[in-house]
């Protein structure tokens, strides 16, 4: 079993994943920008080529063209990194099973898919039917954790789903509440009132839950990809254990888990908006910004952490931090296509894992 990397010795395990090329990549001369050397170090733009996403040596090219702005040729070390031919359960398997004991432990986590739009988060959190995301993985191996422990404990698995749009709190399973909801600390944590909660009978039911909320977000079309959400998806699963046998009072443990497909991280000015759709981009920045800052503020061991700077982070604030274990998905694309994207989820994922 390998140690604890250098980068993983705070609450926060940030790894990479690189998405498969895709058919309009195909399509062109594409050329690739991100090169996993191991498992854990990836080269952006190396100068040389490399042959490939899998780093097979620096092979011997022709002349560069000169005019052609140089290569940022860049090293970055993460927790992990995941290539195009890795699967939604190999990266459940590296990512989440190890926080699972955290939880039932009685620890918030929290888990994020970062990236730009077709980066590939949905596909990491959500999935298809027939390669299943994080959320459903993660909800499943509970499930089934809960199972064996049952003649020692009593649980209750309750779920929640909501989306942060332009700064406005919607709940994705109950479409009868029309106003934005609001968002309360007291003392023993984060509350959103009135947010619908569900107890899934058995997976097809919470299958069906996560595709009804999903059905429910907000989307538009921008120039970069028609099925981008322009909005942070929440998925909350709190877990409740009470010992048969111990003082009820003192033995019931209470942790939630957050998973959230977030946002584009791209600029509003790179997709094309206009009008309402800069508002929208300018608040979805407020809060990735506001993200952002409460990471670094974290990783830089402040005290004062700007929870309070938007709704998502006001969300995230019993949730991140402290004894709460983070995960951090950066996704990204394999081609210059996506060029200044990667290179700034990058620099984010950088930043972040420094916690
Ligand atoms: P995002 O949610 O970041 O905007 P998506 O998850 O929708 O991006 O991914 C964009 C497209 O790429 C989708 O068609 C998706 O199915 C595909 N895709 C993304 N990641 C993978 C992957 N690891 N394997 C196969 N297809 C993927
Ligand atoms: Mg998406």
């Amino acid at each position: 079993v390998p140690v604890d990397s250098a980068t993983q010795r705070g609450n926060i395990k940030v790894v990479v994943r690189v998405r498969p090329t895709n058919s309009r990549e195909a399509a062109t001369a594409y050329k690739n920008v991100v090169v996993a050397v191991d498992e854990k170090l990836i080269l952006f733009d190396p100068k040389e080529d490399t042959g490939g996403f899998y780093y097979h040596g620096v092979k011997q090219t022709g002349n560069r063209d000169m005019l052609k702005k140089p290569h940022k040729d860049l090293k970055f070390c993460f927790d992990q990194v995941y290539g195009p031919q890795q699967n939604n359960t190999e990266i459940f398997t590296g990512t989440i099973v190890p926080i699972l004991d955290t939880i039932l432990n009685g620890f918030n986590c929290s888990v994020f898919a970062y990236g730009a739009t077709g980066a590939g988060k949905t596909y990491t959190m959500l999935g298809t039917p027939e390669n299943p995301g994080l959320t459903f993985l993660t909800v499943m191996e509970l499930y089934r954790r809960l199972a064996q422990m049952t003649e020692e404990y009593e649980h209750e698995v309750v779920v929640a789903y909501l989306e942060v749009y332009n700064e406005t709190v919607r709940d994705l399973l109950n479409p009868e509440v029309t106003g934005p909801l609001n968002v309360l600390e007291n003392p023993s944590g984060v509350v959103i009132p009135n947010l619908s909660m569900h107890k899934p009978k058995d997976e097809s039911q919470l299958l069906q839950m996560l595709a009804d909320g999903n059905s429910l977000r907000t989307q538009h079309a921008t120039d970069l990809n028609s099925e981008s959400s322009r909005s942070h998806a929440v998925f909350q699963v709190f877990i409740s254990l009470r010992s048969r046998y111990a003082d009820m009072r003192t033995n019931v443990k209470v942790a939630k888990l957050v998973m959230i497909d977030l946002a584009g991280s791209e600029r509003g000015s790179a997709t094309g908006f206009q009008g309402a759709r800069f508002r929208e981009g300018a608040s979805i920045n407020k809060s990735l910004l506001a993200l952002g800052n409460c990471i670094n503020a974290l990783a830089d061991g402040k005290r004062h952490i700007p929870f309070r700077d938007s709704k998502l982070t006001r969300i995230l604030k019993d949730s991140l931090g402290g004894n709460c274990k983070t995960v951090m998905i950066a996704n990204v694309g394999p081609s210059d296509m996506s060029y200044e994207d990667t290179y700034n989820t990058l620099r984010y994922a950088d930043r972040a894992k420094r916690i």
